[in-house]
């Protein structure tokens, strides 16, 4: 990770619940923007930057959120998994249909759907791994915990790893924790947990574990509207 060059700094930045807004290679990319959840700090579209790109992990509500409006706005390109690609192409989106493990080039930057141990109606669930020249970020998506993650780490170096730590319908905080060791990325930050009561898993028990486990990477907590820069 560095950020010389032009100074213009990349960065994650959390809007609550999985929707995050990272900059790299000076492209702007939304993952999961449902930006009008609970926790976030945004009420309206215009209040984001100009958006190149959209990656949605799979279609549910919480995740798809507002990418229709935001798509049709910002004239951004959506990535996601054939089957939604699809469906958004018939509501008039320019939509990339990708699929698990196949690397497509997009605004420059390759991008890597991932496996995700969860559910969707149109296509399979997945995770995204963004590889740009300043940092490569795994967003986990909605997945419990899988041993290819080991995997994943090793084959693409993480540098930030974006993991869900609620519990319910996620890996919970141990789960996390078992995940950050395979993956080892040098910065973890939890997403998915607090937005509703039942994803109480917290970033508390999510660090105790990391040290019960001899977990070496940065734990970074983001209060919804913060971001890491790198
Ligand atoms: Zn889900």
């Amino acid at each position: 990770m560095s950020s010389d060059g032009d100074g213009s700094m990349g960065y994650v930045k959390w809007y609550g619940h999985a929707a995050f807004e990272i900059k790299v290679d000076d492209k702007v990319v939304l993952i999961d923007p449902w930006i009008k959840n609970p926790k976030s700090p945004l009420k309206y579209i215009n209040e984001l930057p100009k958006i190149d790109l959209i990656i949605v992990t799979h279609d549910h509500n919480d995740h798809l959120g507002e990418t229709v409006e935001i798509a049709k706005k910002f004239n951004s390109s959506v990535v996601t998994t054939f089957e939604l690609a699809n469906e958004m192409r018939g509501q008039g989106i320019d939509s990339i249909g990708a699929n698990i493990g196949g690397p497509i080039k997009a605004k420059d930057l390759t991008i890597i759907l991932t496996p995700a141990v969860h559910s969707s109606t149109a296509g399979s669930p997945t995770g995204v791994i963004i590889r740009g020249s300043e940092a490569s970020i795994y967003h986990a998506g909605d997945t419990g915990v899988f041993a290819t993650m080991e995997l994943i780490g090793k084959m693409y170096s993480i540098d930030i790893a974006l993991l869900p730590i609620g519990g319910h319908f996620t890996m919970g905080p141990y789960e996390a924790a078992w995940a950050t060791k395979m993956i080892n990325p040098k910065v973890v930050i939890p997403m998915h947990y607090g937005t509703f009561p039942v994803i109480s898993g917290s970033p508390e028990e999510f660090e105790k574990y990391l040290k019960t486990l001899g977990v070496s990477t940065r734990l970074v907590v983001l209060k919804p509207g913060e971001k890491y820069e790198f």
